[in-house]
């Protein structure tokens, strides 16, 4: 490998890591940026890299729309709780 395509090599690998995050890292972060949503602070502000992240990946976005779906149920009040779910699987 020539020494300057090496040298892009690194410096792509350094930025990426600065800039993204992992689907771990997001899942980690995605329940946060919800409540953060919710209440109606600037959650791109706060949490820049999964919202980056969200936007790029469909795997995390869908986890991210799940988990907001569900908070904005508990807010209605109408969440049944998780007894009464299993009690219907039942
Ligand atoms: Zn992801």
């Amino acid at each position: 490998m020539r020494r300057e395509r090496f040298e892009a090599w690194l410096r792509n690998i350094y930025e990426t890591q600065d800039v993204e995050i992992s689907c771990t890292e997001c899942f980690d972060q995605v329940s946060h940026f919800v409540e953060i949503e919710a209440s109606g602070r600037d959650v791109a502000g706060e949490l820049p890299q999964v919202k980056q992240h969200l936007d790029q990946c469909r795997a995390c976005r869908e986890e991210y729309e799940i988990l907001r779906d569900l908070r904005r149920l508990e807010d209605e009040e109408d969440m049944p709780s998780l007894d009464d779910l299993q009690g219907s699987i039942r």
